[in-house]
């Protein structure tokens, strides 16, 4: 069927072709760009809305559906010309501006980038190469140093599968699934060397040669570099080596670490990539400056002493965790058999190896650990919140054993969150009808998020509400689709489509479903929190999300004791658990939440960045004073879980923890939310809401992090200035 072209519509599409405006929707949704601008996902979006959401807001999955003759026959229909030329427009001229942040503030690194290496990277929910919030923070990091053009490339794997999607069963019990990734639906292709040839790394080991390819994506002005070892010439075990994203045992471990590390270094060597600047974005990447002192010894004749200086100056760690297991150890057979062949290069004895991994060298007992290597090859380390630089410092303390602890060498950014990639459409549009116009580029300046006192308090209090019914309509969607895959009978069904109500006090909480996190923690009294979540006048509804590692059985239980109160009468109405969180959720929750609630057992939770993406949208916190809230909470812009104190006995603190959490929803949050002055509106709730949004937004944004991070530990880094070694 062919469509006549109305005469009007042929101008707007300035004379384009099919072929070219395909071209043109290709070329944006070729660029992670789109990610975080509205004009774009909107567009992508009104192409085709099933489709849309069927192929997990995937651009290049959804242009795949059509030819070039259909999507301009969709375009007329839909008068999106002028959309098209103008979200181009958009990313052209995103990517030509010269005149950003760091070219005033990092232009040492112009032509040699920071490299950034993760294991992880999450920057959309259709890209399954993260599992949670280490891979979030990665995303926004990468985002924010292409909106403030710091010079960076990123370093990951491409992981075949991924972490596991999460299903339910009908008892509550966590299944994982698989899934291929496609990587046609990716926007990516094969980087070139400097010969125009697909790069290959091989990475010898003593028992082999592993094989990676790599893949490299646009991220705005930045760009990810991803390896892949499913490629010919690997063993089949080697094929799938990097098939699962935390999935594998010890071996296999060491083996992706190896081919992130120093595979990363050779990857970016081949592209022809000098970086002024590595950073190890957690202990999984920590092989990789040995890789790059091999190639100064080679290169520029330095004995390894000398190399080991150079690497570290330009060498950034940071640690992510209080948890001891979180810090990879491996023993030393393991770390012999994968690095012996780079040892033997780097001319240093089996002893000087595994002492570079240990906290006492000498000690033959201790495993090689990953963050110890991080720390000794890094000459800027850093943890991720104030508190969380505190306690790494102590936890390390042993490495530097002639230092007090205050000046162990570990310092702190805290972490924060990529706001246009958080911040919801309906808020983004309030403040850009009140703030200044510049805001956007400068939302990491105090003076910007002042101006939301000037905001119409019955308007913020709108804009909420409909962030919250949009929620809850996402919240029915999934808890009615779910029922239905249970095949529950058709009246649960039904109830499940009008589950929650919008004028209700509502809470949300999504974590991993670790056992410091205490998911249940708030159902420690249930009489107490059935009074409080069925009180007639002021009632109070609670939605969870979260994963637990596969082979965590308690975090498992966790989920099935929460999911299962869908049967208790008391909890049926008011108590829902989402299935399967990754960012796509997490996005509707903290669009639309009243109360973001954390309660981890203090100080476990290093830093956490889902309660920072609240701020954004008019949410508040209610947390226990750990990571990031422990260094933001006033008294006047959100709640605090307990007084900031521990206690050695993890039961007692948990009592009192769950005592703090009634009390204060008793005495302070229900009594804020449900009042309402002579206009209607719920002030005191509404002031809240603004001191959130004025005290912590631009102290919690990913681009204040970048900021610090470029001024106090990328621009000294590679200026050579001369450096105390950290071992
Ligand atoms: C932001 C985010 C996280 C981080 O969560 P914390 O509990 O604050 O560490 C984890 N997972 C997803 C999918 C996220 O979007």
């Amino acid at each position: 069927m062919s469509i006549a072209i109305p005469e009007s519509s042929t101008l707007t599409r300035d004379g384009l072709t099919s072929q070219e405006l395909y071209d043109k929707c290709v070329s944006i949704a070729s660029n992670l760009w789109w990610v975080w601008s509205p004009d774009a996902i909107e567009l992508f979006r009104d192409i085709d809305p099933v489709l849309w959401r069927q192929f997990d807001h995937n651009p290049v999955r959804l242009l795949r559906e059509f030819t070039p003759a259909e999507l301009d026959n969709r375009a007329s229909q839909l008068a999106l010309y002028s959309r098209i030329n103008q979200c181009y427009r958009l990313l052209k001229e995103y990517l030509a501006d010269k005149r950003t942040w760091g070219a005033n503030n990092a232009g040492v690194l112009g032509a040699r980038p920071v490299a950034f290496f993760s294991a992880e990277f999450g920057i959309h929910e259709s890209m399954p190469i993260y599992s949670g919030g280490l891979g979030v923070l990665s995303g926004d990091h990468m985002k924010s140093a292409s909106d403030l053009g710091v010079p960076m490339v990123g370093v990951g794997l491409l992981y075949g599968q991924g972490y596991f999607r999460q299903l339910l069963d009908k008892n509550g019990i966590q299944d994982e699934a698989y899934v291929d990734t496609d990587r046609q639906a990716i926007a990516m292709c094969p980087a070139l060397d400097v010969d125009h040839q697909p790069v290959q790394v091989g990475i010898e080991t003593r028992v082999g040669t592993i094989f990676a390819k790599v893949w490299q994506l646009d991220i705005g002005r930045v760009r990810l570099y991803l390896l892949d070892c499913d490629v010919d010439g690997n063993s089949d075990d080697d094929r799938k080596l990097t098939s699962r994203l935390y999935g594998g045992d010890e071996r296999t471990k060491i083996r992706q670490e190896l081919v992130l590390g120093v595979g990363g270094v050779r990857a970016l060597n081949a592209l022809g990539i000098t970086p002024g600047i590595f950073h190890l974005n957690e202990g999984h990447s920590a092989f990789g400056p040995l890789e790059v002192i091999r190639h100064r010894m080679e290169e520029d004749g330095l004995s390894f002493e000398n190399a080991v200086r150079d690497v570290a100056q330009q060498t950034v760690f940071t640690t992510h965790t209080p948890i001891a297991s979180g810090h990879d150890r491996f023993n030393c057979e393991l770390v012999e058999e994968h690095l012996g062949p780079l040892r033997d290069a780097l001319e240093i004895s089996y002893e000087q190896m595994m002492g570079l991994g240990r906290v006492d060298p000498q000690n033959k007992s201790e495993l090689f650990c990953m963050t110890v290597i991080g720390l000794k090859l890094s000459r800027k380390a850093n943890a991720v919140s104030q508190l969380h630089g505190h306690v790494s410092r102590r936890m390390w303390s042993s490495l530097w054993p002639w230092r007090v602890e205050e000046e162990v060498p570990i310092g702190h950014i805290t972490n924060g969150v990529h706001v246009p990639s958080w911040l919801s459409v309906q808020m983004r549009r309030l403040y850009d009808r009140y703030f200044s116009q510049d805001w956007m580029s400068r939302m990491g300046e105090p003076d910007i998020w002042s101006e939301i006192y000037n905001v119409d308090p019955g308007e913020l209090w709108e804009t909420h509400n409909i962030l919250k019914t949009q929620m809850i309509r996402f919240v029915r969607q999934r808890v009615s689709a779910l029922s239905r895959r249970h095949q529950e009978e058709d009246k649960a069904i039904e109830k499940a489509r009008k589950i929650l109500d919008p004028n209700v006090l509502t809470l949300g909480f999504a974590a991993r479903f670790e056992t410091y996190q205490r998911a249940s923690l708030i159902f420690r009294d249930f009489d107490r929190i059935d009074q409080i979540v069925n009180n007639s006048q002021r009632p109070v509804q609670l939605i969870f999300a979260g994963k637990a590692h596969p082979k965590n059985e308690s975090g498992k239980q966790f989920i099935q004791s929460i999911s299962n109160l869908r049967h208790d009468p008391r909890f049926r109405d008011s108590v829902v658990f989402i299935e399967d969180y990754d960012i796509n959720v997490c996005r509707h929750l903290i669009w639309g939440v009243d109360v973001w609630l954390n309660n981890p057992r203090r100080p476990m939770d290093a830093s956490g960045t889902s309660g920072q993406k609240v701020i954004y949208n008019g949410g508040l916190n209610f947390s226990v004073l750990d990571g990031w809230w422990s260094e933001a909470f006033n008294g006047t812009n959100g709640f605090a879980i307990g007084n900031g104190t521990q206690h050695v006995d993890d039961d007692v603190a948990d009592d009192r923890d769950a005592l703090s959490i009634y009390e204060t929803l008793e005495k302070k949050i229900v009594p804020s939310y449900y009042l309402r002055d002579s206009d209607g509106l719920p002030n005191d709730w509404i002031n809240r809401m603004m001191n959130s949004i004025a005290t912590l937004a631009w102290r919690f944004s990913s681009h204040r992090m970048i900021m610090d991070y470029t001024r106090e530990c990328y621009v000294p880094a590679a200026g050579g200035k001369s450096c105390e070694m950290n071992f």
